[in-house]
């Protein structure tokens, strides 16, 4: 891409970084979901459309667009920026942990969904949300995993197959 705007485009490179400056200074943190936001409160949380008795938590602004993308979800969310990972020195206090605690005990909030991913960072950092939140008469809840929606058995792999097979559901 910048081979490409050097060559080809030097005004739309001049634009872009004017754009990438403009967003550096004026993008921060919402201060409810801890996503990028250039309010205090994003819209997202400022909306009254949305159920504020559910809290999403995942890992990246990504992931969150991603389940808006879904539309399968009509709750709040809170944006970890990360996942706990020791070895790399990623704690809890990287991932904001204190503040999600806070953010779920508002006293409005009833359920917990962990949309962390499912790799072993993602894993341990759900694991350790749901130790830190279930002690305050939270439901939580992680995200089920299993076969893509059309996909094939004979072509899963075998970790995922086994997943499904353990967290079956009665039809
Ligand atoms: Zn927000």
């Amino acid at each position: 891409m910048a081979y490409y705007l050097l060559q080809r485009d030097q005004a739309g490179a001049a634009r872009l970084a004017a754009g990438l400056s403009q967003a550096l200074a004026r993008i921060r943190h919402c201060d409810r979901c801890n996503s990028f936001a250039e309010e205090p409160v994003c819209a997202l949380c400022a909306s009254p459309r949305r159920d504020a008795s559910l809290l999403c938590v995942v890992e990246s602004p990504g992931d969150l667009l991603m389940m808006e993308q879904a539309q399968c979800y009509q709750g709040l969310y809170f944006v970890l920026m990360g996942a706990l990972s020791p070895l790399d020195g990623i704690g809890p206090r990287d991932i904001h942990l204190d503040r999600l605690v806070r953010r779920a005990s508002d006293g409005t909030v009833r359920e917990v969904i962990l949309a962390t991913n499912f790799t072993v960072e993602g894993e341990a950092t759900a694991h350790y949300i749901g130790e830190a939140l279930r002690p305050r008469g939270l439901k939580v809840t992680r995200i089920a995993r299993g076969l893509p929606v059309g996909g094939e058995l004979e072509h899963v792999d075998g970790g995922t197959l086994a997943q499904a097979v353990v967290e079956r559901r009665e039809v």
